[in-house]
């Protein structure tokens, strides 16, 4: 199969690319390299069947090149992390919804079908014990930049729905929860590689606000071949799918377990959200997946422990490496 990925140089993207060249797929990425590093395709840089593009989704003809001829597209290209979004706002906003508005035409034109990653942050301040896809959205003031992102992916998957319904695009979105693990950057934000980092530092664990607020993690080793069974389910088109860990976790509690866990001297220290973010942040007490959906389509049930997610971050930040957790090993085709 020839697959493209938009963000493929990206914490899930570069995962999701290993995953689907061990499968045997041809892979194309396109990623402007904002958040996305190469180093992050180390393992496939050279193979024969993997293509890199570097540029915009905001570029049409740079889409246009790597979608033709693809069977399936994976677009995971987006301003990403809490920093980022509050800090560069406008550039998000342009970046995540009219790059996918490029996207989406270039593939209804293709014929590929398209697999959207969309995020919980649509839920926003809904704090039910058990998000479904039909629940009710409730964010915060159009004025505070924290929920451009949430608005941004909303009108996304509200393009794509209509895409499907419009022009018959064969498209999925999947939400994705809290997705951690190695490669993950905590610069923009994201708090388990944050904390990781700053327990094996001996540097104090800068948990915000009253530290209650949880969270579900969810391990990419669980979420990539999820997201590539439901790309490839007929019945996936025109839907949207929850991806997030099972376990509720505060993220005080959080913090108090990586330093356990990593046996780290490490004090936690409570940061007033003031301090922690520029103007514009708000945070979200709670976010809970119900998976059901995604369990019943492709038997969905993830299983890597908070445990051995976090071990895994954390070798991901040794100055010595351990072999890839993930082992999806790819085998370098002579070329
Ligand atoms: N957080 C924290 N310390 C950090 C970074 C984040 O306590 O160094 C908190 C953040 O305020 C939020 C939670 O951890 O309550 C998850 O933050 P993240 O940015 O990882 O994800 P999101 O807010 O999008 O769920």
């Amino acid at each position: 199969m020839k697959t493209a990925i938009t963000g493929g140089a990206g914490f899930i993207g570069s995962h999701l690319v290993e995953h689907l060249l061990a499968a045997g797929d041809k892979v194309t990425v396109l990623d402007d390299l904002s958040t996305g590093r190469l180093e992050n395709l180390r393992t496939v840089i050279g193979h024969r069947d993997f293509h890199f593009v570097e540029g915009s989704i905001l570029d049409r003809a740079a889409v246009d090149r790597v979608v033709a001829g693809a069977d399936r597209v994976f677009h995971l290209a987006a301003a990403v992390g809490v920093n980022l979004i509050v800090e560069h706002p406008l550039e998000s906003l342009r970046t995540n919804i009219h790059g996918t508005e490029v996207v989406l035409d270039a593939v209804l034109e293709s014929g590929a079908s398209l697999l959207l990653a969309s995020t919980s942050e649509i839920y926003g301040k809904n704090t039910s014990d058990s998000l479904s896809e039909e629940s009710d959205r409730i964010l915060g003031s159009a004025l505070k930049s924290r929920w451009t992102y949430a608005a941004a992916k909303g009108i996304d998957e509200a393009f794509a729905h209509a895409y499907w319904r419009q022009f018959g695009l064969p498209v999925a979105i999947v939400r994705l929860f809290n997705t951690v693990g190695p490669r993950q950057t905590g610069r923009y934000g994201m708090v388990v590689p944050r904390l990781v980092k700053q327990a094996l530092a001996g540097e104090p664990l800068t948990v915000y606000g009253d530290g209650h607020q949880t969270r579900c993690f969810s391990y990419v080793g669980d979420i990539v071949p999820a997201i590539t069974r439901i790309s490839e389910e007929e019945s996936a088109y025109g839907n949207a799918y929850n991806l997030g860990g099972s376990y509720e976790i505060s993220i005080l509690t959080l913090a108090q377990r990586i330093v356990e866990l990593l046996g780290s001297e490490s004090p936690i220290t409570l940061v007033p959200y003031e301090q922690a973010y520029a103007e514009g942040y708000e945070d979200m007490r709670r976010r809970v997946p119900n998976n059901s959906k995604a369990k019943d389509l492709v038997g969905f049930d993830p299983k890597t422990t908070l445990d051995q997610i976090i071990q895994n971050v954390a070798a991901d930040h040794r100055p010595v490496k351990a072999p890839d957790p993930l082992g999806w090993k790819v085998t370098m085709a002579a070329n």
